[in-house]
């Protein structure tokens, strides 16, 4: 079956992995709509640009006409619903991006797929469907390492991005209980992977660590993350919207808890082996270690229960956490000139920095 798949925010980290995949590996067709904000890059597409299967709209989910025509001439099957505003840092400096784009936006979202299928006949009515990606950032922190967030965990966000990602999350259902809207919605754990923004804490490390600049961490360095291959993430969402049960939530997590400091430590042995530094006086990447003040808010602890996933629909991640940090830090040590032209850009990789006050070296 060939599904018109529309997907916003294909150009960033996680929409482009699905788009690669979906033209890679099915006949389905793409319309891909993104503002291309600093986090949009079609370099990551261009693999696949050429694909007759793909389409690219620059635009914001937030314009209603552009959404109206998008519906009415593209006339989707499946809406995958990626854009937003992602870095938590970001939405701690300025919030109103992620009230506009992550609120406003999936309400614009809404809205224009819901006028849609209602002109739709029962048929198409009963094969459509929209499906908001969403993060296990919303369930909180968890305080104790036995609890993990299931699908029916209360929310509770600490932070303008994980508020607002709540806020949508909450839309979605409605639509779907009110209206009637065929809605999936998911909650994932950190992604990582090629084409991720520099400023995210794994290709920041990679990259800065390359350049023989400090390696940021936040605090003492204990915060737990579940980490999930972003390929494997692109195969969760796929298999979700394609056999999911419509008006259900599935959590997709990795199994790979690791502390930030685990983290920066394991790509620093990694880049120590591939690629030992040359500038360093003894010769570890672990050296350019610094922790910096903590994240206002900072939750402690992220841990997604993924077994409904895994029951249901048979999925479950491909790569253990060191299989999938050998092939991030091999990619990025392949594709240099990738990071390069955004680091010639705007952007400069001081997000971290710009709380930063040195409080100790390596501190194990
Ligand atoms: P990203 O920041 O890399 O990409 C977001 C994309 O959305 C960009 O291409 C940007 O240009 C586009 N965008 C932003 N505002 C827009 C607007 N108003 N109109 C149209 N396009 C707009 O984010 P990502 O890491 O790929 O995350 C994608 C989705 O997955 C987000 O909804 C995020 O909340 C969710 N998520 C991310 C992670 C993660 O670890 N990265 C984990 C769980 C869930």
């Amino acid at each position: 079956m060939k599904r018109k798949i529309l997907i916003s925010g294909g150009a960033g980290f996680i929409g482009s992995a699905v788009i690669r995949r979906i033209i890679n590996n099915s006949s389905d067709y793409v319309l891909n709509l993104d503002k291309l904000t600093y986090a949009g890059n079609l370099e990551s597409l261009s693999s696949i640009c050429n694909s007759r299967r793909y389409k690219f709209i620059e635009g914001d989910i937030c314009d209603k006409k552009l959404l109206r025509r998008i519906f009415s001439e593209f006339k989707p099957t499946i809406v995958m619903h990626l854009a937003a505003e992602s870095h938590v840092d970001r939405s701690i400096d300025g919030p109103e991006d992620f009230i506009n784009s992550n609120i406003h936006g999936t309400f614009r979202m809404l809205e224009a797929a819901r006028n849609y299928w209602t002109t739709l006949n029962t048929n198409s009515q009963n094969i459509f469907c929209f499906h908001h990606i969403s993060t296990d950032e919303v369930y909180g922190s968890l305080e104790n390492n036995t609890d993990f967030f299931t699908e029916t965990t209360s929310y509770n966000p600490s932070s303008p991005y994980s508020a607002s990602k709540a806020s949508s999350d909450h839309l979605v259902r409605s639509w779907g209980r009110t209206y009637g809207l065929p809605i999936l919605v998911t909650n994932c754990s950190n992604n990582y992977g090629p084409y991720q923004f520099p400023e995210k804490l794994i290709p920041l490390i990679i990259i800065n660590a390359l350049e023989g600049k400090p390696l940021p961490i936040y605090g003492d360095g204990s915060q737990i993350r579940d980490w999930l291959y972003v390929d494997d993430h692109a195969e969760a969402l796929y298999k979700v919207v394609t056999e999911g049960k419509v008006g259900e939530t599935y959590n997709i997590g990795g199994h790979n808890e690791k502390t930030n400091f685990e983290v920066v430590k394991t790509i620093c042995n990694i880049l120590d082996r591939l690629c030992p530094p040359l500038n360093i006086s003894d010769n570890s990447y672990f050296d350019l270690i610094e922790f910096v003040i903590d994240r206002p808010g900072h939750d402690k602890r992220y841990a997604i229960d993924a077994s409904k996933i895994q029951r249901e629909l048979k999925w479950m991640p491909h790569e253990t956490f060191e299989s999938g940090m050998e092939k991030t830090v091999k990619w990025y040590l392949d594709n240099k000139i990738w990071f390069s032209n955004i680091l010639d850009g705007t952007y400069q990789r001081n997000r971290i920095g710009l709380l930063t006050q040195k409080t100790s070296q390596k501190g194990e």
